[in-house]
């Protein structure tokens, strides 16, 4: 019994008890699905979401037992909430002041029993791409909402989702706020601004009140973004993602089919490392790396006009060749940039002439040759 496969694996989780039943997990159903993919173990547990925090334990069990089967590298384990027979789900609106639209999944596939769960690509979306980050404040949001505008201004049809479920702000980006109105109760009608489609977690819940997503929770929020959200016909749609390896890059990863995933990082060694083990994530999970992103690696002297790189050069450059991708683009530090954000207008829009609007542009041609637009 020690090779990775689907029946050794299902074994040992009959050998995991669950509570209060005293039954084992795989008895009482709560294991919805098991994934092999390339020596990483994903595992769908459905479970009752006010158990949520006696499950750590049980997850910490299941991910210890895992690991320990030949030939497996890392298990990760979803959780998902419980799905009633009138179809409500547990997915809540986690401030609990005035209700976001009233959903419904339209498919709660996570629930579907045994059967690998089915896909959660958009309706009338053409390609699908990530911006990942392995750690936060390194400019991803940024650069998300800078190609979707960029994109958007060369006439291509573009969406940008939100997934930075913990620090969302591309409705700051984009200037947008209020509620996005469902009128079906069942569907959620994105905002719009500088020629793109947005939808945000940041604006279903208040602005300025700290998220705490249970898994459950976040896993039915990305759900409803991916499927229930009226995104339109669109070229491309853009995937903000939380910094990190965590459920959303993983879900994400699986459940739809991401063209690929482009990584930011600045060029400070701690930077880079976490985004080491990002690529190394999407690299396990079969999402291609269209490239790497140098943000904020050099500054314009406003008094002598010459071009420092604090971080030192080339650090990124490295790292691309080493792992067979290229850096996409290198933006520098620049003070409008941050301005532009934070008043609600990409730099794109605000400066289309200046040096970090035109590295974008070029980055948005660089795409649009890409099989990405084909
Ligand atoms: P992340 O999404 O990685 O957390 P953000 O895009 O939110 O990062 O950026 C973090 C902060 O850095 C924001 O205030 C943003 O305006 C600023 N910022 C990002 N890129 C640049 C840049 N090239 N020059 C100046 N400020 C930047």
């Amino acid at each position: 019994m020690n090779g990775l496969t689907e029946e050794n694996i299902r074994n040992l989780l009959t050998q995991i008890k669950s509570q209060p039943s005293g039954r084992n997990i795989l008895s009482d159903k709560m294991v919805k699905s098991v994934d092999i993919n390339d020596q990483f173990i994903s595992i769908v547990l459905e479970i009752d979401p006010t158990q949520a925090e006696e499950m750590k334990q049980l997850n910490a069990l299941i991910e210890t037992k895992l690991e320990k089967i030949k030939g497996s590298r890392q298990c990760r384990i979803i959780l998902t909430s419980h799905v009633d027979s009138q179809g409500e789900s547990t997915t809540a609106n986690p401030s609990d002041k005035g209700p976001p639209p009233s959903l419904k999944p339209k498919n709660p596939q996570i629930s579907a029993t045994n059967a690998k769960p089915e896909k959660l690509n958009p309706e009338g979306v053409t390609n699908m791409i990530a911006i990942a980050s392995g750690k936060g404040g390194v400019g991803k949001s940024t650069v998300a909402a800078n190609l979707a505008t960029a994109l958007a201004v060369k006439g291509k049809k573009i969406g940008l989702l939100d997934a930075d479920v913990y620090g969302p702000s591309q409705p700051r980006m984009f200037g947008l706020s209020g509620r996005p109105a469902s009128p079906d109760g069942k569907t959620i009608l994105p905002l719009r601004n500088h020629g793109v489609t947005v939808m945000s977690l940041g604006l279903m819940v208040p602005e300025n009140e700290a998220i705490v997503w249970r898994g459950p929770m976040l896993m039915g929020a990305l759900q409803q973004m991916l499927t229930q959200v009226q995104w339109g016909e669109l070229d491309l749609l853009i995937v903000d993602l939380p910094p990190g390896t965590g459920d959303v890059q993983l879900t994400l990863s699986q459940k739809t089919d991401l063209f690929g995933a482009i990584v930011v990082s600045t060029p400070q060694d701690v930077a880079l490392l976490d985004a080491r083990k990002g690529i190394d994530m999407f690299r396990k999970l079969n999402v291609p790396i269209i490239g790497l992103i140098e943000n904020m690696s050099s500054f314009k002297c406003s008094d002598c006009g010459s071009v420092h790189h604090p971080f030192g050069k080339g650090t990124l450059e490295a790292e691309a060749l080493k792992i067979g991708t290229e850096v996409i683009a290198d933006l520098p530090l620049d003070l409008e940039t941050r301005m532009a954000s934070d008043n609600g207008s990409p730099i794109v829009i605000t400066d289309p002439q200046g040096a970090v609007a035109r590295a974008f542009s070029d980055l948005a041609d660089q795409l649009i040759s890409t099989k990405l637009f084909e």
